[in-house]
């Protein structure tokens, strides 16, 4: 099925893409995130649904659908998910709906979801998925920053930080991997990147008319 959609960079049908931001909690990514949002505002953003407690400042259907585990068992029984995973003891599923929708019409969509979602999104969806894996510039600084946003008890940081060295250790299942020492910095890359993706061969479905028109008149001396 082509997903196509007309404003690409130079307004012919292109295939959309999902984008995936992966990061441990803390290595900037919400910033990365944000910046991307502003820059691109056709962008449409996954929300997810999760069992965790909404933090202070979290907006229902906006961060997350927040929801019990039983609507969410009963939302996986009920295939609502393009994938779903155990992170921090709680459930994370990203809805199928939203996807399909913003495919039809050939748009781009972020999501924010971890390895496995990443893992499970790319076997479902292929070569619609790029993948992008932000990495600390340490573990140190990772810490220093799970710390200054003081929105996780001591405890939580703790078990964020013992869990951060193993999802480094996926960063082999990703397109992409980048070191955010700088949040401009890594911005423009991960910009970038959106901004080549969309440029792919495989992508550009609305180009072959306009090759074939360039083709007939590629030989103006008439002489081949
Ligand atoms: P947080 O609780 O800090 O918002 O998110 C914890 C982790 O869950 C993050 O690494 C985030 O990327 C991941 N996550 C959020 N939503 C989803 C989702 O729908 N699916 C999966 N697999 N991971 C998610």
């Amino acid at each position: 099925m082509a997903h196509t959609h007309q404003n690409d960079p130079h307004g012919f049908h292109r295939r959309g893409v999902l984008f995936v931001l992966s990061s441990p909690s803390g290595a900037g990514k919400s910033t990365i995130a944000r910046k991307l949002l502003a820059a691109e505002p056709d962008l449409a953003v996954s929300v997810s649904v999760t069992t965790r407690e909404p933090r202070p400042g979290e907006v229902n259907g906006v961060d997350y659908t927040f929801v019990s585990v039983d609507r969410f068992r009963e939302m996986v029984s009920q295939h609502h998910f393009i994938e779903w995973a155990h992170v921090f003891k709680h459930r994370y599923g990203t809805p199928k709906g939203p996807v399909d929708a913003v495919l039809a019409t050939g748009r781009d969509m972020l999501f924010d979801i971890d390895w496995q979602g990443a893992q499970q999104l790319h076997q479902t969806m292929g070569g619609d998925v790029v993948r992008v894996f932000i990495l600390p510039p340490s573990m140190a600084e990772l810490h220093r920053r799970l710390e200054g946003r003081q929105t996780d008890s001591p405890d939580v940081i703790a078990h964020r930080m013992a869990r951060a060295s193993n999802e480094v250790s996926h960063w082999d299942g990703y397109d992409y991997v980048l070191v955010n020492d700088d949040a401009d910095k890594c911005f423009e890359a991960v910009h970038t990147i959106l901004k080549a993706e969309r440029l792919k061969r495989s992508r550009q479905t609305g180009l072959i008319g306009f090759i074939r028109g360039l083709m007939k008149r590629g030989d103006p001396t008439g002489e081949s």
